[in-house]
């Protein structure tokens, strides 16, 4: 038996309700507000600027992204980031770097091969009883990785422009579909009775079983999970939300209570996760990531080795990573806190599970198998004719 690890230095809860900002006293009122929130979102390099000391590469990056993916970064978000360190991994998720203007051969704008999936502008149907329904583009802080950068944000070439009259058509002929997960762009920035209004018209569907959501707010804007929305979602369970947490420190008190809330009102929680380096790609900070999910009542759901999105080889970790992180966490700590790592094959082959290998060998007689500490075991297919081995390793 190892010992277990010592703890991360963000394994704590701490709130982030500031003292102040833009140097004055904020009334809890405002921060607490999550309109308030939105309205004083960080979008403009001089606001930038008045909070923090940029990198030539970042101030370029902001300069730069006007014309890609906009920036914007909630008040509340942006005081997880450490004025004083440039690695912070709060920053390298939402500050733009000059980075983002390199692309590589492999890189594409539509990385998973959305735009062909769609039989309805805004609906990827890729998978035979689910879909994918892009309900908005906005978002309430922008991810500098985002896989729909695209049509994320409004400042790219391309528009997100959902017909919703058609889309409710479609899944009506498609009954087929049972499961429907609004995403975009972030479908919790919508006002209560927008939110409602979709979710109505999928529920009056029979054959949709199941509904989701995926969303960054409970992460970027807290504030936005008020007690009215979570009694308006309770009305249409089954429903699902997926939240997008990366680094510990963004499991603050403020967002523990949000999703709380979400709990409360019987909602499932799952978490995606993007592997990022230099944010999260080291087991300490997975698994510290994870433990704070479950105390938050969250399942981690998906690792997701990084999109070949544009200009995003800076943010790229190896897949070894993440099959690495994978196994130091598989066997020595909670099954429940330990995601799927998926690749969302180039191209639009949809998500495909990548595990570390545990099965070493498997015949019709017999599947050699390796635990979590490294220890071979033999398992005896049905109908095996010799007795297991004393010796499994000696198969190999
Ligand atoms: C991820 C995804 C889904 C949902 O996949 P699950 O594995 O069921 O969570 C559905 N449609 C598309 C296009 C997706 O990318
Ligand atoms: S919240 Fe999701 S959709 Fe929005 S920018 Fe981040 S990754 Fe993209």
């Amino acid at each position: 038996m190892q010992p277990p690890p010592p703890p991360h230095p963000d394994k704590a809860f701490r709130s982030h309700a500031p003292g102040y900002w833009r140097d004055r006293a904020i009334a809890p009122e405002q921060w607490n507000d999550h309109l308030w929130q939105l309205k004083n979102r960080i979008s403009t390099l001089a606001q930038l600027e008045e909070h923090l000391e940029l990198a030539p590469e970042e101030r370029n990056g902001v300069i730069l992204s006007g014309t890609k993916l906009a920036m914007a970064i909630t008040p509340h978000f942006f005081n997880l980031i450490e004025r004083d360190n440039p690695d912070c991994p709060i920053r390298r998720q939402v500050i733009p770097r000059v980075e983002e203007t390199l692309e590589n051969v492999h890189e594409l704008a539509d990385p998973c091969g959305e735009d062909a999936h769609m039989p309805v502008p805004g609906l990827v149907h890729r998978y035979p009883d689910r879909v994918l329904f892009l309900v908005t583009d906005r978002c309430a802080s922008y991810c500098r990785y985002c896989t729909r950068s695209r049509v994320v944000s409004g400042a790219g070439e391309q528009e997100l422009e959902t017909d919703f009259e058609a889309t409710y058509r479609y899944l009506e002929e498609h009954t087929e579909v049972r499961d429907v997960l609004l995403s975009g762009g972030d479908p919790l920035l919508f006002s209560d009775a927008k939110l409602e209004r979709i979710l109505s018209r999928l529920r009056a569907m029979e054959h949709i079983e199941f509904l989701r959501i995926g969303s960054r707010v409970p992460l970027f804007l807290p504030q936005r999970i008020t007690p009215a929305l979570c009694e308006m979602l309770r009305k249409y369970h089954p429903l699902f939300i997926s939240v997008h947490a990366n680094h510990p420190r963004e499991l603050t008190t403020e967002v523990r209570e949000a999703l709380g809330r979400l709990a409360d009102a019987g909602v499932p929680l799952g978490n995606q996760s993007v592997l990022l380096r230099g944010v999260n790609d080291d087991l300490d900070t997975m698994r510290a990531l994870v433990h704070k999910l479950l105390m938050c009542r969250v399942r981690p759901y998906y690792l997701y080795q990084m999109d070949l999105i544009r200009g995003s080889s800076h943010l790229r970790a190896p897949v070894a990573k993440g099959i690495e992180i994978i196994q130091g966490l598989r066997g020595h700590t909670t099954g429940y806190s330990v995601p799927q790592f998926v690749i969302d094959a180039p191209g639009g082959g949809g998500k495909v599970p990548v595990n570390p290998d545990y099965v070493l060998q498997r015949n019709d007689e017999r599947v050699l198998i390796r635990n979590y500490e490294g220890e071979i075991f033999e398992y005896p297919e049905p109908g095996a004719k010799s007795a297991p081995s004393p010796e499994p390793a000696a198969y190999l």
